[in-house]
């Protein structure tokens, strides 16, 4: 028997070893192996069965080793790896690294002792016999050092085939401690006294009190039915220290039982509250019908939930993922990585308790590793995470849920595969027959696009929920402040006129809460000499320092690498003194607000105040318990639920207009609408947005205003197809990255003119110094193609073709592919 191997290598295929008889039974497609590859040893994944030895004309080298009892991949997971390989042009190998935990790359250690069992077994199995001789020689080893002692050609099969017949013991431990499973101690009777009888007994016979309580205790936990209690509850109950637990296990009374335990970042989050039970709306109804009816018929269907926030589409998820769940299936629900909401997540908790596993990009590799294996066993029957989690190794998948489908986040850029995980969630359910559901209050022009041409099916929310008197909440009035008339009015000393400020001073008067969208952090994004122009640049990247104020000081910081600086006091330059703060962040609207409403409680929300784990829930908290104003940067905008805010106020609604990017407006709108939505949210208190522009005239700004997403969309995509950008088309970057800048133009150049020759019908522009065109001393150039139509085939055949001819760029240099990209900056 021979199978195909895929290694973690940039390679495109795959490779044919033998299998060795002893490790036919456990060479499953999606087991890891240890294979020769060019005088390494490489671990790698067995994607299928090979051909016939006999039939290949060169010598096939055999499996090592086969690593898994259970294959860490599952066959959805292989076959869906190969797509996206094909797909983002990336080799399979790198996309099947994407579906491992991080802990596998980790080496398995395997701890061997031998039983004093049927000693004569194995006597005549060579290796076998080698093997026991050693472990009676050196006690209890792990493989790696029997494989140093008696050579190399002792597979993990074998051994743990000899541990089926009783003659070793096997102990499977992660050598990394980072992703080793935790255990607790827990606390047991000795056998000689777990007889009903044998607590009493013990009291009598011991002296100490704190001795006794603890027998006490411990019988109480066992009368309860938890007969092996963990140590330390059993010490409180008896208010006993473990030195009195440790004199019982000393007497042989107690023992002592480690147990494993798992690791979930929700451990130190509160319980969530009861779900509420309420009859859906006929919208609602709608929409979930339409999913059952799909689901029952074990139909592949992608739904583009459409409705404004508030309209009730996460009671839909819930009512839908219940109905997988009832019909025994599995679920995925995807959310964006910084809208990682406590809110969403605990009502998912609230209805499915244990069932779900969380992943978050703040988790270390432990509570990552065990997730996914609860995923992997199926101990766990849904997963929600950031676009990671629609790889989650779930088997019988009903249900994908792709929240905020238009997030810009969901697409992966470092390291490869450069998936978007909305895409990859409808192949996904494609392949596994099962439903997807992308739900947005602005949905993606692509995916406006997919349902009017029938690909997916739309169901519309249109309004907000109503309350239990039947009223429903109106959509906040929207005021654009011109701020270029508020300067000629003067009106304007700061950042906020004297319109916002007023309304904000209003709200801090009469309890209500506010909202201030500011998307830049830091102080002031720039210094300028007032003389001659000078501006603090970052050492390795072509950006400004943005001033940061903290602990009274000052300090200069670059937002791509890190890097920081102190605050020059004169212009290295002319060596003049007047240096001015250019632009406006979060920090600078912090202390300005610190002035107008010095009475309020302001908290600010941005990077620098959400590094902490809990940081994001924290401040949510915080503001749910009445403090007046939450500041931040667009992490504020989504998925947040506070019936007392009746004022958003955007700082400066341009900032995301300025980028040389096709997405500029729509992005803008989409997150001008999401900030919106925060307003107004109960019946009784009308809500109120104010923008503050330099472009009141801008569609973008315009739409919002009216809460007008079909006029928007109308308008963009006459746009789109006039330029034969996404849906009407796809694009692909490619970007050159390297130390010395004639090098990397000259591999950028290279590239290019290869693009061009296998491009077809495609376009191929460049290559010009990316946007950013020096980031962490790494310079920078891009490539773009663009093709019309509905397949990015062109492309892909362009960019395979090129890359096989050129191979790996030289070290230190890199080129990265990507198909469908997001920031075409
Ligand atoms: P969205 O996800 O579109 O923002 P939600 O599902 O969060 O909307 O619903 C908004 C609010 O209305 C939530 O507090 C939710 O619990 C409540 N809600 C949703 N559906 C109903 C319903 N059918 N009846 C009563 N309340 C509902
Ligand atoms: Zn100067
Ligand atoms: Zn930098």
């Amino acid at each position: 028997m021979t199978v195909n191997v895929v290694l973690p290598l940039p390679l495109d295929q795959a490779y044919t070893y033998r299998v060795p008889e002893a490790l036919v039974g456990a060479a499953q497609a999606g087991a890891r192996v240890l294979v020769p590859f060019r005088n390494r040893r490489l671990t790698g994944i067995i994607v299928g069965e090979g051909p016939a030895a006999e039939t290949l004309d060169f010598d096939v080298k055999a499996v090592l080793d086969v690593l898994d009892d259970v294959p860490v991949c599952t066959e959805g997971l292989l076959d869906l790896t190969k797509w996206i390989a094909d797909y983002y042009v990336c080799p399979w190998g790198e996309a099947l690294k994407a579906v491992l935990p991080a802990g596998t790359t980790v080496e398995t250690e395997h701890r061997l002792t031998r039983t004093d069992a049927a000693p004569d077994a194995w006597a005549d199995h060579e290796v076998g016999r080698t093997v026991l001789e050693d472990l009676a020689a050196h006690g209890e080893t792990t493989l790696a050092a029997v494989r140093k002692r008696v050579g190399p050609a002792v597979p993990l099969a074998l051994i743990r085939r000899m541990a089926a017949d009783d003659v070793v013991a096997v102990e499977t431990t992660l050598s990394d401690e980072r992703v080793a499973p935790k255990t607790e101690t827990h606390l047991r009777f000795a056998p000689a006294f777990q007889h009903k009888d044998a607590p009493d007994d013990l009291i009598e016979q011991l002296r100490g009190n704190k001795q006794r309580a603890v027998v006490r205790a411990l019988a109480g936990f066992r009368a309860e039915g938890t007969p092996e209690p963990r140590r330390t509850d059993v010490m409180e109950r008896a208010d006993a220290s473990y030195s009195t637990v440790r004199s019982l296990v000393e007497k042989g009374m107690l023992e002592l039982v480690e147990k494993e335990v798992m690791r979930s970042p929700l451990d130190d989050l509160p319980a969530p509250d009861p779900p509420p039970d309420h009859d859906l709306l006929p919208a609602q109804q709608d929409a979930l019908d339409a999913v059952t009816d799909a689901v029952d018929a074990h139909r592949y269907g992608t739904f583009l939930l459409h409705g404004i926030t508030g309209s009730g589409k996460t009671e839909v998820y819930i009512r839908a993922l219940q109905a997988v769940r009832a019909r025994g299936r599995t679920g995925i629900i995807l959310v964006p990585e910084i809208a990682l909401t406590p809110q969403t997540v605990q009502r998912f908790r609230a209805h499915f308790g244990d069932e779900i596993a969380v992943l978050h990009s703040q988790m270390n590799m432990g509570e990552r590793y065990d997730a996914w294996r609860r995923l992997r066993t199926g101990e766990a029957a849904i997963a929600i995470g950031p676009r990671s989690a629609v790889l989650a190794p779930l088997e019988d998948l009903g249900l994908i849920v792709v929240d905020e489908e238009h997030e810009a986040s969901y697409k992966q850029f470092d390291p490869a595969p450069r998936y978007h995980a909305r895409d990859v969630a409808v192949m996904r359910a494609h392949r596994a027959d099962a439903v997807c559901i992308l739900g947005s209050a602005t949905p993606s022009l692509e995916s406006t696009m997919n349902a009017r041409w029938g690909k997916y099916e739309r169901l519309e929310l249109p309004e907000r929920v109503p309350d239990a008197s039947g009223k429903t909440a109106a959509l906040p009035d929207v005021r654009v402040l011109d701020l270029a008339l508020q300067r000629k009015k003067h009106q304007l000393d700061g950042a906020l006129a004297d319109p916002l400020r007023e309304a904000i001073r209003t709200r801090v008067d009469r309890g209500e809460q506010t909202i201030l969208l500011q998307n830049r952090r830091g102080y002031a994004p720039v210094l300028e000499c007032e003389d001659c122009g000078w501006a603090p640049e970052c050492q390795s990247c072509s950006v400004s320092l943005t001033l940061h104020r903290h602990d009274g000081g000052e300090q200069l910081r670059c937002h791509y690498c890190g890097y920081a600086a102190r605050v020059p006091r004169q212009c290295p330059e002319c060596g003049g003194r007047d240096i001015h703060q250019i632009g406006t962040g979060t920090q600078r609207v912090e202390a300005e607000l610190e002035e107008v409403v010095p009475d309020a409680t302001i908290l600010r929300m941005d990077r620098d105040t959400t590094r902490e784990k809990h940081g994001h829930h924290d401040l949510l908290r915080r503001f749910e318990n009445g403090a007046d104003i939450l500041l931040g940067t667009q992490m504020i905008a989504k998925g947040l639920d506070f019936s007392r805010v009746t004022l958003v106020g955007v700082v400066d609604a341009d900032v995301g207009l300025l980028f040389p990017d096709f997405r500029a407006e729509e992005r803008t709108f989409q997150l001008l609408t999401q900030v919106a939505g925060r307003a107004g949210r109960t019946r009784e208190l009308a809500g109120e947005v104010i923008l503050q522009t330099r472009n009141p005239d801008h569609m973008a700004l315009r739409y919002a205003q009216e809460h007008d997403y079909e006029g928007f969309a109308e308008e963009a995509l006459a746009e789109r197809r006039e330029l034969g950008y996404p849906p009407f088309g796809h694009v692909a970057t490619v970007e050159f990255r390297g130390p010395d800048e004639d090098r990397v133009e000259r591999l950028a150049e290279n590239w290019t003119e290869q693009l061009r020759q296998h491009a077809g019908p495609a376009g191929v522009m460049g290559p010009e110094p990316a946007f950013i065109q020096r980031v962490k001393k790494q310079h920078r150039y891009r490539t773009l193609l663009k093709v019309r139509g509905g397949s990015p085939g062109p492309l892909q055949t362009a960019l395979r073709r090129t890359r096989d001819a050129h191979g790996a760029p030289p070290n230190g240099y890199h080129v990265a592919v990507d198909v469908d990209t997001q920031d075409v900056l």
